[in-house]
């Protein structure tokens, strides 16, 4: 690992990046981040490498480093479009496999292989099968949160921005009873949306959760209203429906993101993980970001001290079964026609 040493080059070049990022950063923890930031920038452009930034990393790598920045979906589709050689996802595993999937003459690198993510650990293809032997004839709507041979195993996939979307596609094609997997929260939210909507459809539900959004409490929002007065108060679909009934607005990351951009509410509360507060209120500074957040520690565990050593060493890479790749690509090709 190379040493790094906070110059005054360094200082100089992200003087402007430090004053964005300021209120996060003690001068001592920038003096320890700021390197970093400069090295990866500089071999990336040397290595023609692209690095993608989820909503939910913390602010030195979404800002310092990041090229393509938002949601699962959007950075794997953003990279396709990308002429870089080799993509470091700073993410969760399920994400890095999506870009292999979508981008597979890519060498896509993970800065940590045990960043993996509740949702996609909580359904396998075996289990998945199984599921849908015991309700014939319903299609699958698996999340994009779910592993190649989940995505491989289903007929279409979904976003928390689009899945009520696909489920009224396929009502309207006649299906009756669509199976959801693998989150009961984004499932439940749908089923209640397609009961208000009058939508003849029955929703089968897999059981899995998010470990970060199933926290919140519709009392959370009760709370933070009393403490906070004239707030508004925002939900990811992946928290409990009590949740989302109590809520000012519902949305997926890149939702919210433009609800906050383009209503600049004096005050705001996230209902979601914390580095998004932290991003959001960076790009809108008259947007006072308040109240609770849960942190994910699968997108912690990347940093950037790991991505710099997964520049370095072009490892590891994220392998997918190109039989089992073809076959994941359907669903999202499917997914994207009818969003
Ligand atoms: S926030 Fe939830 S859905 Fe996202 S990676 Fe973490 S555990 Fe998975």
């Amino acid at each position: 690992m190379t040493s790094l040493k906070y110059t005054d080059e360094i200082a100089q070049e992200t003087a402007a990046l430090y004053e964005k990022l300021q209120p996060q950063f003690s001068h001592e923890r920038w003096e320890d981040l700021a390197p970093y930031i400069v090295e990866i920038n500089r071999l990336k452009k040397e290595k023609n490498a692209v690095i993608l930034a989820h909503n939910y990393m913390t602010s030195d790598v979404f800002y310092g480093v990041g090229d393509i920045v938002g949601d699962s979906l959007g950075l794997a589709r953003m990279a396709a479009q990308s002429d870089a050689d080799m993509i470091i996802q700073a993410g969760v595993h399920f994400m890095a496999e999506t870009s292999k999937i979508l981008c597979p003459e890519k060498k896509v690198i993970m800065p940590d292989m045990e960043a993996g993510c509740s949702l996609a650990e909580g359904i396998t293809a075996e289990e998945l099968r199984a599921f849908k032997a015991k309700h014939p004839g319903a299609p699958v709507v698996t999340y994009v949160n779910t592993t190649a041979d989940v995505k491989a195993e289903s007929d279409v996939c979904c976003t928390s921005s689009n899945a009520y979307k696909i489920i009224e596609g396929l009502a309207n094609e006649g299906h009756k009873r669509i199976i959801m997997a693998p989150d009961q929260y984004l499932a439940k939210n749908v089923a209640i949306e397609a009961k208000k909507n009058g939508l003849d459809v029955e929703i089968i539900i897999w059981e899995g959760s998010c470990i970060v959004h199933e926290r919140f409490t519709p009392q959370d929002v009760k709370d933070l209203r009393a403490e906070h007065g004239n707030v508004v108060v925002l939900a990811h679909p992946e928290c409990p429906p009590e949740v989302m009934a109590e809520a000012d607005y519902t949305g997926s990351t890149a939702q919210m993101d433009d609800f906050i951009k383009t209503n600049q509410p004096k005050k705001a509360i996230l209902m979601t993980e914390c580095s998004m507060s932290d991003n959001i209120a960076v790009a809108n500074p008259d947007v006072e970001m308040v109240g609770t957040c849960q942190m994910c520690p699968f997108m912690k565990r990347i940093t950037l001290p790991k991505i710099l050593k997964a520049l370095q060493s072009e490892g590891p890479e994220v392998i997918v079964d190109p039989a089992i790749a073809e076959r994941a690509r359907h669903p999202i090709e499917r997914m994207l026609k009818m969003s």
